[in-house]
């Protein structure tokens, strides 16, 4: 018997939908070549989920993720419902399911393809071999922290880490080193804040367990200047949630195009795999859609949730196969395409590559 892996889809708002399905198209060639298939769980979230019940989370969406093995997630979000009240917005249901899930830890590759180089707005001699991963811790911080408050004269906002959030995010670093380049750097403004100084003392005391990594701790303003003068020096940032959401969007630039970066969001019992990218609404439904990194995102899912590395390995190859064959879509059909695609065409390419290459 075929194992079966349940996979909750939250295809979300804009190009969300578009990009989603052609993951779901090279998963199913994968499966059509191995040991393993598919159950697929179509769930509402964002500002889909609103318009049909009135809530961005229904509760039927978390009942469903914490029910699967993985969740593969598009994007969501909109001009239609940026007037709507903060807990109704499509990205509070994002954040909720983080939550509820214990998504604590995000990783984000940031690899630059040799064949889109010249995409990098850097030169090609900065950024030609990155290959980094920027994990930010997801739940804890300033986005969460108590109190807050907004009034007529003063507004703020509070950056709180317990022991427990900082211990949990630096042995995912260092795990997700010893896998890699064996190198963290981690980042802080402890030269400022007290919470900084707390994260970069607990992070000094649990690299104690991983004797064969080398530490490094770098202030965040200076981290924001060394990703865009020598990104090869990274192998694995590790950082808090505000400065790791700033720093993944700059990191992210350096790869050519936001339309090429998987993400995946773990902690508790099932994790969540997505592009880094939002739902694109300038472009949604034009079929012009870059679904390499909600493709990638899902080879992650594999890895990470299912174990199955072959699997992942082959997508992967698939994707850097059809773009040295010159597959682009319109986002970087600039450089070196051979052919502009549609996203539906870049997708079939990939899944005929990993089902033909089993
Ligand atoms: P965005 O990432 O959606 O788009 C930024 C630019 O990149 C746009 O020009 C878009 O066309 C382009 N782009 C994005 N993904 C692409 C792809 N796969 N292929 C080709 N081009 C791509 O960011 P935005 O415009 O600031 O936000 C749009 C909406 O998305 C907002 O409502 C925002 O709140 C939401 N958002 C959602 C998420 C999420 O769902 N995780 C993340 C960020 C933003």
């Amino acid at each position: 018997m075929a194992k079966i892996y349940k996979i909750a889809v939250i295809k979300g708002d804009g190009i969300g939908p578009e990009i989603v399905d052609e993951a779901i198209k090279v998963l199913d060639a994968l499966a059509s070549v191995s040991d393993f298939d598919f159950k697929y769980r179509e769930l509402l979230m964002g500002g889909i989920a609103y318009d049909i019940t009135g809530d961005p989370l229904p509760e039927e969406t978390i009942e469903g993720c914490k029910e699967a093995d993985a969740v593969l997630f598009g994007a969501i979000g909109g001009e239609k419902w940026d007037s709507l009240p903060r807990d109704k917005r499509p990205e509070s249901g994002l954040l909720r399911l983080r939550q509820a899930l214990d998504l604590y830890a995000n990783y984000r590759p940031v690899k630059v393809y040799d064949e889109l180089v010249d995409a990098s707005t850097l030169k090609r001699k900065v950024v030609e071999g990155v290959d980094m991963l920027v994990m930010r811790e997801l739940t804890g911080g300033i986005y969460f922290g108590q109190p807050r408050e907004r009034g007529e004269e003063k507004a703020f906002n509070t950056m709180v880490y317990t022991r427990r959030e900082v211990e949990r995010i630096a042995h995912e670093g260092f795990k997700a080193a010893m896998k890699r380049n064996k190198r963290v750097c981690s980042v802080d403004k402890a030269n400022v804040l007290e919470v900084s100084q707390f994260w970069r003392n607990i992070v000094e005391e649990v690299a104690q367990a991983y004797p064969e990594v080398q530490l490094t701790h770098m202030y965040v303003d200076n981290a924001a200047m060394q990703l865009v003068r020598n990104p090869r020096q990274f192998d694995v940032i590790l950082t808090g949630n505000i400065f790791g959401d700033i720093l993944s969007d700059e990191a992210s630039m350096i790869s050519g195009s936001i339309g090429l970066l998987p993400s995946a969001s773990v902690g508790g019992k099932v994790a969540l795999y997505e592009p880094i990218h939002g739902s694109a609404p300038d472009i949604a439904g034009q079929g012009i859609a870059n679904p390499i990194a909600t493709i990638a995102s899902a080879a992650m899912m594999l890895r990470f949730s299912f174990g199955e590395e072959d699997a992942a390995n082959r997508i992967e190859e698939a994707i850097e196969q059809i773009l040295r064959d010159g597959c682009r879509t319109k986002d970087i059909a600039d450089y070196g395409a051979k052919e502009v695609c549609s996203t539906t065409e870049l997708g079939s390419y990939i899944a005929e590559y990993v089902s033909k290459n089993a």
